[in-house]
């Protein structure tokens, strides 16, 4: 098997800690990949570079097409704008994935959720047009546009088609936004007419809520607009063990982006008790992306060997172990596969 470049920026917080997980799982795992590191955001700025996401940063993920992103800070409420965001906008990486699963081990309140969220990941309020009417009034507008929900729309009926699954659920605010949810919707429902296999429905997003903490085992994929997305990827992660769990990726036609749905964890950064298993599931997508099927299988295996089996856990999830110490069990458990080969039906 070929060797293949990917970015990969650490970030902030507990992205490095995560990110050096991820790449020693992979690394065991046999993916043949030459990581090319690369500085966004403030750690940017500490090195001397003038803009928080430097032109070589987007130059390497488009010249290697794959990058595998930690959590970058945000500040709120000030600061430069948000990277993440940046990078999802400058490189089009229009459709945000994020399957929230049910895993067999990870306790939650729920059992049998396997959700997808893809979340249309360049318009809406993050556009970042925001201004002063006059003191004392903001505004910030929320761009959408036909083009974006149309795409969106047509990424999501053809993952259902591509992977098997029977609904997708356009979530809005139609009846109060009529004129930009308005438009999301109505261009959804044009995609629908070409995908009659799949079932199509809304929900309203405030129901949609109600009915994902209600009757989880219900939705099947969803296609929201940024916002929303966003707001309901972070719920999903809730159903399923929390954000410590759930993958993630940024899929553009140009170049894709594969990161966890959590943040910096400020509160734990440095003290190596991050649960770095989103960030490795996040890299299992990415080894499918690029076609590296046996390894990505390879890793799914020693997750489930350490995870399942042993039971070993980070504290999130109840358990006791470090980063360090769980990411060491599975990097053993991959070693002991690539002598033995699968112990493990999948
Ligand atoms: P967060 O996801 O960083 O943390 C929320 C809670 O979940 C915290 O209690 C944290 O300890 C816990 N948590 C998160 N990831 C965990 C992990 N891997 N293991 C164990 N526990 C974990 O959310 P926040 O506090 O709202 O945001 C912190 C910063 O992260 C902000 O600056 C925000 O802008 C940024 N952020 C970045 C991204 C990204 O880069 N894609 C995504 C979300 C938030």
């Amino acid at each position: 098997m070929s060797r293949t470049k990917v970015t990969l920026i650490p970030g902030d917080g507990i992205g490095p800690e995560v990110a050096k997980a991820a790449t020693r799982v992979l690394d065991a795992a046999g993916a043949e990949i030459d990581w090319e590191p690369q500085i966004a955001g403030a750690e940017a700025l500490k090195q001397g570079e003038k803009d928080p996401l430097p032109e070589h940063v987007l130059e390497s993920i488009l010249r290697n097409k794959v990058a595998l992103k930690g959590p970058i800070e945000t500040k709120i409420g000030g600061g430069f704008k948000s990277i993440n965001v940046r990078l999802r906008q400058e490189l089009d990486l229009y459709a945000n994935l994020r399957p929230s699963r049910s895993l067999p081990s990870i306790k939650s309140r729920f059992e049998n959720v396997d959700i997808v969220v893809v979340r249309e990941n360049t318009e809406g309020l993050y556009s970042g047009i925001e201004h002063e009417v006059v003191p004392g009034v903001m505004e910030s507008l929320k761009i959408i546009t036909e083009k974006a929900s149309t795409r969106i729309a047509e990424f999501a009926f053809d993952y259902a088609k591509r992977h098997g699954r029977k609904k997708v659920t356009a979530v809005h605010k139609a009846n109060i936004m009529k004129l930009s949810d308005g438009l999301f919707l109505s261009c959804f429902r044009k995609v629908a007419e070409r995908y009659p296999e799949i079932q199509a429905e809304d929900k309203i997003v405030d129901n949609m809520c109600m009915q994902l903490v209600m009757y989880p085992e219900k939705a099947d994929v969803l296609v929201l607009e940024n916002l929303y997305g966003d707001i309901v990827s972070d719920l999903c992660a809730g159903l399923v063990g929390g954000l410590g769990v759930v993958p993630g990726a940024n899929l553009g036609t140009h170049a894709s982006i594969f990161e966890a749905v959590h943040g910096t964890a400020p509160d734990i950064a440095g003290q190596d008790l991050a649960n770095p298993l989103a960030i490795i599931r996040s890299g299992i997508m990415m080894l499918y992306h690029l076609h590296k099927d046996e390894e990505a299988e390879r890793v799914r295996r020693a997750l489930r060997k350490v995870v399942v089996e042993k039971g070993i856990k980070t504290r999130d999830l109840g358990g006791e172990a470090s980063t360090t110490q769980f990411t060491d069990a599975i990097v053993h458990e991959l070693e002991v596969d690539a002598k033995t080969g699968p112990q493990l039906p999948e």
